[in-house]
């Protein structure tokens, strides 16, 4: 994250010659050097698994001590990562190059995610999104091909809107985006649907309707088009 370039051009950070490297828990300069900016430490126990606890020299701080006096708007960089996505794009509102990777994190439902929040720590679904708010936040120059497996899967319904009003952007911006997804309010709003059914899956299904969503929604062999057509009048 960019905050870390605010974090170095502080004139307290300027004096002792402190990099943005500095307040990356990768690297070892600033780092809590007894859990190596882990925050947690391991403790091997006789005939049972290993249990993690909490390090007692950063207290999971992950910092060293010379790197948590360095402060930003009152804030050291150990505060910021403690922020929630959503607390945070209110403390970086005025640094567009902060903001940039947050509010996409924000827009597809992940507000509620602490910044320093470990990969480990986060579902799969979380996992996917992110690497999705990852490709998001890209300059996008018209020309990709996405595909995207079930990204609604785990989403809140409020969220489901926020993810498909990315995804339309996508496709204004000239992409072509494809989705597999059972969610038929995701259907309704494409621009075309491939109707696969029955035996889809390992029988490698077979194509019943392949049209725009008024179209599929009033096929009278597809098993979808009922639900389809409820989604269509929500929309
Ligand atoms: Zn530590």
């Amino acid at each position: 994250m960019c905050a870390s370039k605010l974090f170095a051009d502080t004139p307290a950070a300027r004096k002792r010659r402190y990099g943005a490297g500095r307040f990356s828990f990768n690297v070892a300069q600033g780092r809590c050097p007894t859990c190596e900016g882990e925050g947690f430490v391991s403790v091997e126990l006789l005939f049972l698994p290993s249990v993690y606890t909490s390090c007692s020299t950063c207290h999971g701080s992950r910092y060293n001590p010379q790197t948590l006096e360095i402060t930003w708007r009152d804030k050291n960089i150990a505060d910021v990562l403690a922020m929630s996505v959503e607390a945070a794009c209110e403390f970086f509102a005025d640094e567009p190059s902060v903001m940039r990777a947050l509010a996409v994190l924000r827009d597809i439902g992940l507000g509620y995610l602490r910044l320093g929040q470990s990969a480990t720590e986060l579902s799969g679904g979380e996992a996917k999104r992110i690497k999705l708010a990852t490709e998001l936040q890209r300059t996008h120059h018209g020309d990709t091909l996405y595909i995207l497996d079930e990204p609604t899967t785990g989403l809140h319904p409020a969220d489901v809107d926020r993810l498909m009003l990315q995804l339309q952007g996508l496709a204004d911006a000239g992409n072509t985006v494809v989705v597999v997804e059972h969610d038929m309010r995701v259907a309704a709003q494409s621009d075309w649907i491939v109707d696969i059914g029955p035996g889809a899956g390992e029988e490698g299904g077979r194509i019943v309707v392949a049209e725009t969503p008024d179209v599929a929604a009033a096929h009278e062999r597809s098993a979808t088009s009922p639900y389809l057509r409820a989604a269509l009048t929500l929309r």
